[in-house]
């Protein structure tokens, strides 16, 4: 499969979530990061996004909570090139809820080659990177060939 470019400005859009037992740690990284975080667009699941503006004051776009399908929103966004880097602090202790939903939001970002941090040490090599704040061709494979793969329809 061939791949296709798709240009990552120097402003991105970020989305931001965290289940319960990482909330502390991803609002941590984040106010730690308040500077660099600024300029992005910031995206959240209801729950994270409420708590990271009122400790960050700066503005989220919030979506639905991630058991109630902010998580799948998200990952429609991916799909739709609406989002750029996933910071995902998921709990690796406990089950959720919404278990299908967190897979398939990590598979959209794979999907998409989607640069993803699901730890705060990750989270730190990502921000600190200077491909950051530069724009950036992210290469995805051309899926127009599995569009138009044939399938047996029995006619
Ligand atoms: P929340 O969702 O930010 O609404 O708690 C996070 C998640 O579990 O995906």
């Amino acid at each position: 499969m061939t791949n296709k470019r798709i240009a990552m400005a120097h402003d991105k859009k970020i989305a931001l979530v965290a289940h319960d037992n990482k909330k502390h740690d991803l609002v941590e990284w984040a106010k730690f990061n308040h500077d660099l975080l600024a300029h992005h667009t910031i995206y959240a699941t209801g729950t994270t996004g409420e708590l990271l503006e009122k400790k960050l004051c700066i503005p989220i776009n919030k979506l639905q909570s991630g058991p109630l399908g902010g998580d799948q929103q998200i990952g429609a966004k991916i799909a739709d090139g609406e989002i750029d880097f996933l910071i995902f602090f998921w709990d690796p202790l406990e089950p959720q809820p919404h278990d299908p939903d967190v897979k398939a939001l990590l598979r959209m970002a794979v999907v998409w080659n989607i640069p993803i941090a699901c730890n705060r040490a990750t989270a730190d090599f990502m921000i600190s990177s200077p491909l950051m704040d530069n724009e950036y061709d992210r290469l995805v494979p051309d899926y127009e060939s599995y569009r138009k793969r044939k399938i047996l329809t029995g006619d």
